[in-house]
């Protein structure tokens, strides 16, 4: 593996499973220290970065819910106390509550636009008072081609991840002068836990509309997050670069 990110630090939110979890490797295997958040998932994190650290990677997990502003603010914190600097943020942690509008809850709406939306605000908020005086910076923001197609029974879903493209995109141009290049991944049907809760109709529905006949390995999704936080990618902000094997030709 290329050491392109040798020297950087790292915060990937919901590294403990996933593709945050493939994000993870990835960006260690290329040389940066990693930090990454869970949740709720608290043995496999400590498993994971065991594992990790017993490869020789500096990888440390961070007990942290995205929407929460005092949990990011503490995370930063310690990263700024440890590491000195922040070089790459990959807001990646999200959840689905898919339901058709009419019966849609509050509570399912409001839980999907904290955690996807609010959580990249929080994390980017935080993370570029780091990046500003080092005049340089990757925000990674994990969208879905759901946020540019839509799709039924994903209104709060669909939101959150089309709002991360216009989020994608205003940070950008706020941000370029001091170097902080600023874009969005957005994934199509990708093996993870998200997805094998749909019905099995639906999963076969879905593969069967993707050109390349299969859904996507976790570590295809990392693949470009590690090119977009890489030397190579650096006059590349604003983008929402769509991997999703052709789904939305
Ligand atoms: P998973 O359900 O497999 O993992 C979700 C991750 O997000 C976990 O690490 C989880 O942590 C974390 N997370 C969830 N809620 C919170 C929270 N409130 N605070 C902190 N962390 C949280 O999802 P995927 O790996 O499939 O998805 C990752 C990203 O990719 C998401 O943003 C998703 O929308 C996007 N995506 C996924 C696609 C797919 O097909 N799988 C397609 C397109 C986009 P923990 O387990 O510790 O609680």
């Amino acid at each position: 593996m290329t050491q392109r990110l040798s020297g950087q630090v790292a915060v990937v939110t919901g590294g403990s499973r996933g593709i945050g979890e493939a994000i993870v490797r990835r960006l260690a295997a290329e040389g940066a220290r990693v930090y990454a958040t869970y949740h709720r998932s608290a043995e496999r994190a400590q498993q994971l970065e065991s594992e990790l650290r017993a490869q020789g990677y500096a990888v440390q997990f961070l007990p942290a819910n995205v929407a929460s502003e005092e949990d990011v603010e503490r995370c930063i914190e310690q990263i700024r106390r440890e590491a000195g600097r922040l070089d790459i943020l990959v807001n990646n942690a999200g959840v689905t509550l898919d339901r058709l509008l009419v019966r849609m809850t509050l509570q399912e709406w409001e839980e999907v636009i904290a955690t996807n939306l609010r959580g990249a605000f929080l994390w980017s908020r935080a993370a570029v008072r780091l990046m500003l005086p080092q005049r340089s910076g990757r925000i990674i923001n994990i969208g879905s081609v759901v946020g540019i197609l839509g799709n039924p029974g994903q209104a709060n879903y669909a939101a959150s991840k089309a709002g991360l493209i216009g989020f994608t995109r205003a940070l950008a141009k706020e941000l370029a002068s001091r170097n902080i290049l600023v874009n969005c991944v957005a994934p199509g049907y990708v093996e993870t836990a998200m997805t094998k809760q749909l019905p099995e109709a639906q999963r076969r529905a879905l593969q069967e509309a993707v050109p390349l006949g299969r859904v996507a390995a976790p570590e295809e999704i990392a693949a470009v997050v590690a090119f977009l936080a890489s030397p190579e990618a650096s006059y590349i902000t604003g983008q929402t670069i769509v991997v999703d094997g052709g789904m939305s030709i």
